[in-house]
């Protein structure tokens, strides 16, 4: 998967892909992150790449003529499944539609700053707009680095066990059961046995318990999708 994010802040989106399952998935060659500095398509001299807004206000947006440049730089080279705009009006990022990105070959990311950016570019360029919560983050940077982990690790190959990414919460409507590791005990503080005993089957049939129970305490709204399978999204 090739994913190019435009942003006029660049230094804030180099450290977030360069680590960990990010920069696997880089070294394997199965992802690239290419983070674009808007202000390379600025024309004028100052490499301005937003204004004062029409009818007056507060606050700067980022100016239709760089992005629209950008994106047909961009469009000149690749096909993109989909042109993203992080926007705190928009869909709400869930696991699904993580999932639902993760089959894409080809992925725009605009972020935004300041106010926000000319509503004409989402009018004409942007063909999914994503939130990644309820609350206003002064850019779309790291909104953008939430979305590419999300999709990165659910790439096939970039975890060491393809089944992990299944296993975590959200996936199949549940949330994961609590894990444990060395030592046994600590403070008194003991692994349930089940754990330790090996017996495979009962320790599947635990972690699903321990889900289910987790799911039906802080997520109930999921359970009634998992009591109902013809209701879940496929
Ligand atoms: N005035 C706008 C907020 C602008 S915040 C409004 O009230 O809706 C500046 C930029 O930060 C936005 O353009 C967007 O790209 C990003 N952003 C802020 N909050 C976000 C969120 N919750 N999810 C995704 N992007 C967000």
């Amino acid at each position: 998967m090739h994913i190019d994010v435009i942003t006029v802040v660049p230094a804030l989106l180099e450290s977030p892909f360069n680590h960990s399952i990010m920069q696997r998935a880089k070294d394997k060659g199965l992802l690239t992150v290419n983070v674009i500095d808007l202000r390379d398509y600025s024309k004028t001299t100052y490499k301005q790449v937003d204004d004062y807004q029409y009818g007056g206000g507060a606050g700067m947006v980022m100016m239709i003529e760089p992005i629209a440049d950008c994106i047909a730089d961009l469009k000149s080279k690749r096909t993109y499944d989909e042109v993203i705009y992080m926007s705190p009006d928009g869909q709400l990022l869930e696991q699904g539609l993580a999932n639902r990105l993760s089959l894409y070959k080809n992925l725009i990311i605009l972020c935004g700053h300041y106010k926000g950016i000319d509503e004409r570019v989402r009018e004409h360029f942007v063909t999914l707009e994503i939130s990644i919560g309820n609350y206003v983050l002064s850019g779309g940077e790291l909104a953008a680095a939430v979305v590419v982990d999300a999709i990165g690790r659910l790439l096939p190959g970039v975890l060491n066990n393809e089944t992990s990414a299944l296993e975590d919460s959200f996936q199949d409507d549940l949330i994961a059961p609590p894990v444990y590791t060395r030592p046994a005990s600590f403070n008194g503080w003991e692994v349930p046995p089940i754990l330790l005993s090996g017996h495979e089957a009962k320790i599947k049939q635990w972690r699903l318990e321990e889900s289910l129970k987790r799911t039906k305490e802080r997520r109930p709204e999921l359970i009634n999708k998992w009591d109902a399978p013809s209701n879940k999204e496929t």
